[in-house]
């Protein structure tokens, strides 16, 4: 069986079987990762899998899955922050009756 050497910050180097390895290859490459519990403590750890780590790990047999980054996390957003005001504004809104004219107005308006 394959064994695939890993390293735990507390434990050091550990091994593992292809099965222990959860590999997430994302659309979004500096995002793709892969899971594993380190077999001595069983410390949940993450780590990044850039295109050579991904090659070794699937090579040595471990399943990739695709997953896609959400949209919105590439989004640019140059707007002002939501302050704790604007939140108070917006619950204050909504307990007017005609809330969805005023906001539309404020949102024409800006
Ligand atoms: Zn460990």
């Amino acid at each position: 069986m394959t064994t695939i050497k890993a390293t735990c910050p507390g434990c050091g180097e550990v091994e593992l079987t292809p099965e222990d390895i959860e590999l997430r290859v994302c659309t979004h490459a500096p995002a793709s990762y892969y899971v594993f519990e380190c077999p001595m403590c069983r410390t949940p750890i993450q780590k990044p899998a850039d295109d050579r780590v991904i090659q070794l790990l699937i090579s040595g047999g471990v399943k990739a899955m695709v997953w896609e980054l959400p949209g919105e996390v590439l989004e640019i957003h140059d707007g002002p922050a939501l302050t704790k005001d604007d939140l108070l504004d917006f619950h204050l809104l909504l307990e007017q009756p005609n809330w969805v004219e005023q906001l539309f107005r404020v949102a024409q308006e800006s």
